[in-house]
C-alpha cells in the first residue's frame, strides 16, 4: 500500500541530522507518496537558548523555502511544508504570534501547511521548565510522582487541542513514557479523556514510530490508548519522526500493522492545501 510520512526534522531542529533535501531524497527512495517536513518553531529563548530543541527565529525562513525550493524540484512527491509546535502553559499568543504572519503568510496556518502539536514539556510560574522526555533531566521523575507527571501532562494536551492554535495532527500522544515510563496505574480514564478531547475537536492524532528507538520501546500511542482513538472515530496519520535521512519513512509498515490492530480501516493522510485523504489498510 502507498507509504507516508507526516513527521520529519532536519539539522534545522538543533538535535537532528541532514538537510530539507536529503529528507525528501531518503522519501523518494523509500518509495513514499507524501512526506511532511515538521520542523520544531522556535521557542522563547529563555528556554532554547543554545538552540537545542527547536529552530532559531532566524532560520524560519531559510527553513521556508528550503521546503519551498524542494516543492518545486520534486513535483512527483507531495511535500508538505509543516511545523512541530510545542505547547506550554500560557503559550497561546506567543504561537499564534509565529504561525499568524510569516514570509509566506498570512493565511490560516501562517506560512506552514501542516501544525503538528506535541507537549514535551513543563514550565512554572518562576520561569524554570522541566522536559520530561529530556535523557539529561531523566532525574525530574524522581522527584514526582509518576500518576502526577501524567495527570499534569493531560491538562496541557487537553488545554493544546482546545486551544486556538488550530493544530493538525497531535503527535506522539502518550510521549511521557519516553524514557521507560510506561504508565503502571490504570490508564482508562486517561484514554477515554483523550481521545473524547481529540473527536471534539476533530483534531487528528499520529502513530510515530520512533519510540521502539527510544528506551521505552514502544510506538506511540501505546495500543490502548490507539484503541479509545479509533473508537471514538479520531483520525490518525502514521510517521517516523525521522531526526536523520536514514530514519525517514522507518517502520511505517508497522505503523499500519498497530492501526489495524487497534480497528482502523484507513490511515489519514494531510494534504498540502489543508485537506485529508484516506488510505485504506492493506497489511
Ligand atoms: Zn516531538
Ligand atoms: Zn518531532
Amino acid at each position: 500500500m502507498e507509504l507516508t510520512d507526516t513527521h520529519t526534522h532536519t539539522h534545522l531542529s538543533g538535535h537532528g541530522i541532514g538537510t530539507v533535501e536529503e529528507v525528501v531524497e531518503a522519501a523518494i527512495a523509500k518509495g513514499l507518496t507524501t512526506v511532511a517536513l515538521t520542523e520544531h518553531l522556535p521557542l522563547p529563548t529563555d528556554i532554547d537558548r543554545n538552540g537545542t530543541f527547536a529552530m532559531f527565529p532566524h532560520e524560519v525562513p531559510i527553513y521556508l523555502q528550503q521546503v519551498r525550493d524542494a516543492q518545486e524540484k520534486y513535483p512527483h512527491i507531495e511535500i508538505i511544508c509543516g511545523v512541530e509546535i510545542d505547547w506550554r502553559e500560557g503559550a497561546e499568543s506567543f504561537i499564534l504570534d509565529q504561525i499568524g504572519t510569516g514570509p509566506l503568510g498570512p493565511g490560516a496556518l501562517g506560512p506552514y501547511e501542516l501544525l503538528l502539536g506535541s507537549v514535551h514539556m513543563f514550565t512554572e510560574a518562576d520561569g524554570s521548565f522541566w522536559e520530561f522526555d529530556y535523557p539529561p533531566s531523566i532525574d525530574g521523575w524522581t522527584t514526582r510522582s509518576e500518576e502526577g507527571v501524567w495527570a499534569r501532562y493531560l491538562e496541557l494536551w487537553t488545554d493544546a487541542v482546545n486551544s486556538a492554535v488550530p493544530y493538525t495532527v497531535m503527535t506522539h500522544p502518550d510521549l511521557p513514557k519516553k524514557l521507560g515510563f510506561k504508565p503502571k496505574f490504570d490508564t482508562r480514564e486517561y484514554y477515554a479523556a483523550m481521545a473524547e478531547t481529540a473527536a471534539k475537536k476533530g483534531v487528528l492524532v499520529e502513530v510515530n514510530t520512533s519510540g521502539a528507538y527510544k528506551p521505552v520501546g514502544e510506538m506511540y500511542p501505546a495500543p490502548a490508548l490507539l484503541k479509545a482513538f479509533c473508537d471514538a472515530g479520531v483520525g490518525c496519520t502514521v510517521a517516523s519522526d525521522a531526526h536523520a535521512p536514514h530514519e525517514v519513512g522507518r517502520d511505517i509498515d508497522k505503523a499500519h500493522a498497530a492501526m489495524a490492530a487497534a480497528g482502523y480501516k484507513y490511515i489519514t493522510v494531510p494534504t498540502r492545501s489543508g485537506d485529508r485523504r484516506l488510505i485504506p489498510i492493506e497489511l
